[in-house]
C-alpha cells in the first residue's frame, strides 16, 4: 500500500465520516490561495473540528510522514497554504466556534476557524474592541491571522494580532497538545513559545484555541479624507498628523493609480487630486473632536488640496469597502499581478515611494501602491500583460527589496514569507539567523511535515519571485 493511501486509511478509521476528502472538486477548492502562487493538488482535504481530530490527524501523518498544510479561509497572500509537497490539507474553516467572551476580564477565547468578522461582532456587542482589522476581516479566521500575525490600517495604534495574543494551545507535528501563555495579561514565565508560534506560518504547530486580549471600545471615531495634489506631499502630510502628538487610529494612503480605482468607483475625489489618505482618530466624542480639528489643521498646513470630514458612518463605510478591495480591483485591471508588502522606518517613505517611481521607469512595470503609511508598510502591485514581462517584473520585486533593506527595513509587513518570499529570505536574515531558525524549526518538527516550502527557500527554491 502506498505510504499515502495507509495514511488515508488510518484517517479515515480515527476521524468522523466525511472528514476525509479525496474526490476532485474538494482537491481543487483546496489547491490554492489568494496569492499568485501555483495551486498544488493535495492528496486529500481533512476537514477539522476539534483539538482531538486535529491531534488525531498528526499522529497519523508523523506515523506515515505525510506533509500537513494547515488552511484556513485561504485569503493568505504569500502561498502559505498552498501544499508544495502534496499531502493532506488541513481545514480548519469548521472548526469555528466563540468559546468566550468575558467582559470582566477582556477576554475572548475562541476556535481557529472563527471568522474575524465574526469575532469583531461578537466583541463589540459586549461593548469591547479586537483591534486586528486586516482588510479581509469579513473573510479571514482568527488561526489564519494568528499564523500570519496578521495587521491592518489600526496597527499604526494598536499593534498586530500578536500583541493580543495571550495563550495559544498548538497541537505538534508529532500530536502532542500543548497548552502555551496564559489568560492573564501579564506574565513572563519561561520561555515566550506563545510568540514564536504567532507568525511561523504553520511551520510549527498547529493552533487549535487562542485566548485573546480585549479593549474596550472607544467611544467615537472620525475619519478625515485628505487629498493631495502631488505624491511627492505623501511623507510630509504623514510627518505633520505626527507632529502633532496626536497617535491617530490609522493613516492609510493611496497613490494615484490607485486613488484613480477610487473615481473609477464613482467616489467624489478632487479632479487635481493625486494621492489621498484616510486618516482617523478615535476616543471619546469629546476628544475626538479636539483631534480632528489639530490633525486636519496640521494637514492644511501641510499643504493638503483638501481636507474633509466623512460625514456619516455610511460616507466612510464607502470609502473603506472600496480600500479593502483595492487587491482585487488592481488584479482585475492587468492579466498578471503580485503584490509586495515591504515596510521602511517612516522617515524613508518619501524615499521608498521615489524608489518605487525609478524602479517603475527602469523595467517599465505598472507599480501602483498603497497601505499602511503611518507604519511605513507599503503594498507595492506588480502589473503585467504578457508572460515576456515577467523578467522585468522579477528585476523590479528584487530592486524593491534591495532599496527596502537599504533604507532600513523590511521584507514584509503583514503578509508573511510563505512561498513566494522564500527565495529572499536570504537578503535579510544572516545565514546564522537562517540556521538557528532552521533548528528551531527541526526541533519542533523533527520530520518536516509541517507545512513544507514554507519562509525557507529549499533546496528546490530558484531565484526569481516564488514558484509561481
Ligand atoms: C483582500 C485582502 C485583503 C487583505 N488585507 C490584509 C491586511 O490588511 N493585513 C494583513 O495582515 N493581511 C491581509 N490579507 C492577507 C490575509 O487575509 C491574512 O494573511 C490572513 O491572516 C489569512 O487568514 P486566513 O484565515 O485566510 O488564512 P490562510 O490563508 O488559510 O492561511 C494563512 C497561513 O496560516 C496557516 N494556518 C492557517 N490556519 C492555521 C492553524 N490553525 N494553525 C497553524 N497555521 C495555520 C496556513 O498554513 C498559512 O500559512 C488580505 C488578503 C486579502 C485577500
Amino acid at each position: 500500500v502506498p505510504r499515502h493511501d495507509a495514511a488515508l486509511l488510518a484517517l479515515d478509521a480515527a476521524l468522523p465520516s466525511g472528514a476525509v476528502r479525496t474526490d476532485e472538486a474538494s482537491r481543487h477548492a483546496y489547491a490554492r490561495d489568494e496569492s499568485e502562487a501555483a495551486p498544488v493538488l493535495p492528496d486529500a482535504v481533512v476537514m477539522a473540528r476539534s483539538t482531538a481530530q486535529v491531534a488525531a490527524v498528526m499522529e497519523v501523518a508523523s506515523a506515515h510522514r505525510v506533509p500537513v498544510t494547515p488552511r484556513a479561509a485561504g485569503t493568505g497572500r504569500t502561498g502559505g497554504a498552498t501544499c508544495r509537497a502534496g499531502g493532506l490539507v488541513l481545514a480548519f474553516e469548521a472548526f469555528d466556534r466563540i468559546r468566550e467572551v468575558d467582559a470582566e476580564d477582556h477576554v475572548a477565547v475562541v476556535e481557529p476557524g472563527v471568522v474575524l468578522g465574526d469575532l469583531r461582532r461578537a466583541v463589540d456587542a459586549a461593548r469591547l474592541f479586537y483591534p486586528p482589522d486586516p482588510s479581509s476581516w469579513a473573510e479571514c479566521t482568527v488561526g489564519g491571522n494568528v499564523a500570519e500575525n496578521a495587521g491592518g490600517p489600526v496597527a499604526f495604534k494598536y499593534g498586530v494580532t500578536g500583541h493580543y495574543v495571550l495563550g495559544l494551545e498548538v497541537v505538534t507535528a508529532s500530536g502532542e497538545v500543548l497548552e502555551l501563555g496564559r489568560r492573564t495579561k501579564k506574565g513572563v514565565t519561561g520561555y515566550d513559545l506563545t510568540s514564536l508560534v504567532v507568525g511561523s506560518e504553520g511551520t510549527l504547530g498547529l493552533i487549535t484555541r487562542a485566548t485573546l486580549h480585549l479593549l474596550p471600545a472607544p467611544e467615537a471615531v472620525r475619519t478625515l479624507l485628505v487629498f493631495l495634489d502631488d505624491e511627492a506631499r505623501i511623507a510630509d502630510a504623514v510627518g505633520a498628523t505626527l507632529r502633532t502628538g496626536i497617535v491617530a487610529r490609522c493613516i492609510e494612503l493611496l497613490d494615484r493609480h490607485t486613488l484613480a480605482v477610487l473615481r473609477d468607483d464613482g467616489l467624489p475625489i478632487p479632479a487635481e487630486a493625486a494621492a489621498m489618505l484616510l486618516v482617523e482618530v478615535d476616543g471619546s466624542e469629546v476628544a475626538v473632536a479636539i483631534d480632528q480639528e489639530r490633525v486636519g489643521n496640521a494637514l492644511t498646513d501641510a499643504g493638503a488640496l483638501e481636507v474633509r470630514l466623512a460625514r456619516s458612518e455610511a460616507e466612510r463605510e464607502r470609502f473603506w469597502s472600496v480600500r479593502r478591495g483595492m487587491s482585487r480591483a488592481l488584479r482585475s485591471r492587468a492579466g498578471n499581478k503580485l503584490s509586495e508588502d515591504v515596510v521602511v522606518p517612516r522617515s524613508k517613505l518619501g524615499a521608498l515611494f521615489e524608489a518605487c517611481r525609478a524602479i517603475s521607469a527602469e523595467t517599465g512595470v505598472r507599480m501602483p501602491a498603497y497601505g499602511h503609511a503611518g507604519d511605513g508598510n507599503l503594498h507595492v502591485n506588480f502589473l503585467w500583460d504578457d508572460e515576456e514581462e515577467k523578467p522585468r517584473v522579477d528585476r523590479a520585486i528584487e530592486a524593491l527589496f534591495r532599496r527596502t533593506l537599504d533604507l532600513g527595513g523590511t521584507l514584509s509587513g503583514e503578509h508573511g514569507i510563505g512561498v513566494l518570499k522564500a527565495p529572499f529570505i536570504g537578503l535579510e536574515q544572516s545565514p546564522g539567523v537562517i540556521d538557528l531558525s532552521q533548528r528551531i524549526k527541526a526541533q519542533w518538527d523533527p520530520q518536516g511535515i509541517l507545512n513544507p516550502g514554507k519562509i525557507f527557500a529549499g533546496p528546490g527554491g530558484r531565484p526569481g519571485h516564488g514558484w509561481c
